[in-house]
């Protein structure tokens, strides 16, 4: 039976990846923060705490495992907390990685590991989409930090010849989404509207553009880069560019509100917009990996509003 580990597998992505690897016959084991069963995901069999940072627990949570994969998403997440505590970032991100990458390569050589990079490695890119060989410059301690991760799994793969793949995601969504992230911040204002808040849903700059994929198509893809013969760096995203106005619009519409009369901008959440928009090209995963995404930007803004239950952070989950 193939064993894997998920480093930080009570977040979104934890969550969609522990399910798909049950389901296909994986014995799954992971960390979290707070060393708790996350109480979702009763099959996930719990490794050591480990502090990020600290090797020898690090290893001893590998070693307890004895993984044939491993799947390092365990990090701090958000690109505004890493202006924030950008010691912080440095340390769980970039350090951390630098530690589950020391740990696996004394503990369990043979692993195939996955590491979660980010959009965020391009920072202001010159052209847009970008794909595996746009140049890495990232402008925030975040992408920063990924980029720190990504330049490793390249050295660990290409010097000490261990099996590090690495996905340089964009933003992928869900109902598990933090509610301090726009499309959950939209999509549970929408809700409580429609069911008697006052509002208004104050957010910030409604013509920024992203790319955002569904998180359940995007952890499809990390498991297709370790079932892959050759490790390698792929683009994970859905090549669709879509502004906040437009999301707005349908996660409204989708409770038959109006979002002109709910939204209004707010000075304090409000971003400059990007010159050129963070969009991928993942030619590469579909043409390589095979994967394919299943929910478009509409399907998953309503999958989001229907999963909404109106109070709460933890909204039921579809399917
Ligand atoms: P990010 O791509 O990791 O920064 O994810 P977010 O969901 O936080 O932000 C996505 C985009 O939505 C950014 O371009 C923000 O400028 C824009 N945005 C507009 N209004 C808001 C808001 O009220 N909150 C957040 N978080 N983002 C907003």
């Amino acid at each position: 039976m193939t064993v894997a580990l998920v480093t930080g597998v009570a977040g979104q992505d934890g969550f969609y990846l522990a399910h798909l690897l049950r389901d296909r016959g994986v014995e799954v084991w992971g960390t979290t923060r707070d060393g708790r069963q996350p109480p979702d995901l009763p099959f996930v069999r719990l490794a050591p705490p480990a502090e990020l940072r600290d090797v020898a627990a690090v290893r001893a949570a590998v070693a307890v495992a004895g993984p044939d994969q491993v799947y390092h998403l365990a990090a701090q997440t958000s690109v505004a907390r890493s202006w924030q505590d950008p010691l912080a970032t440095a340390g769980d991100t970039a350090l951390g990685t630098a530690t589950l990458l020391e740990a696996v390569r004394q503990e369990a050589p043979a692993a195939r590991v996955f590491l979660a990079a980010s959009s965020e490695v391009f920072g202001e890119p010159e052209s847009s989409p970008q794909d595996e060989t746009t140049p890495i410059r990232p402008v925030s301690p975040y992408g920063a930090a990924k980029a720190y991760g990504l330049h490793l799994a390249r050295s660990y793969r290409e010097r000490l010849g261990l099996f590090v793949a690495a996905g340089i995601l964009y933003n992928h969504e869900s109902p598990r989404r933090p509610p301090d992230y726009v499309t959950r911040k939209i999509t549970r204002g929408a809700r409580a509207i429609a069911d008697g808040d006052p509002g208004p849903l104050r957010l910030g700059n409604l013509d920024a553009i992203r790319d955002w994929g569904f998180a359940g198509d995007t952890v499809r893809a990390m498991a297709a880069m370790l079932d892959h013969d050759r490790p390698s760096d792929f683009v994970v995203a859905t090549g669709e560019p879509h502004t906040v106005r437009e999301l707005c619009d349908l996660a409204f519409a989708r409770v038959g509100l109006d979002y002109r009369d709910h939204v209004v901008v707010e000075p304090a959440f409000w971003r400059p917009v990007e010159p050129v928009p963070l969009v991928g090209d993942a030619t590469n995963a579909r043409s390589r990996l095979g994967w394919a995404t299943s929910v478009d930007f509409a399907a998953l803004v309503a999958l989001m509003v229907d999963a909404e239950s109106g109070s709460g952070d933890r909204p039921a989950i579809p399917g």
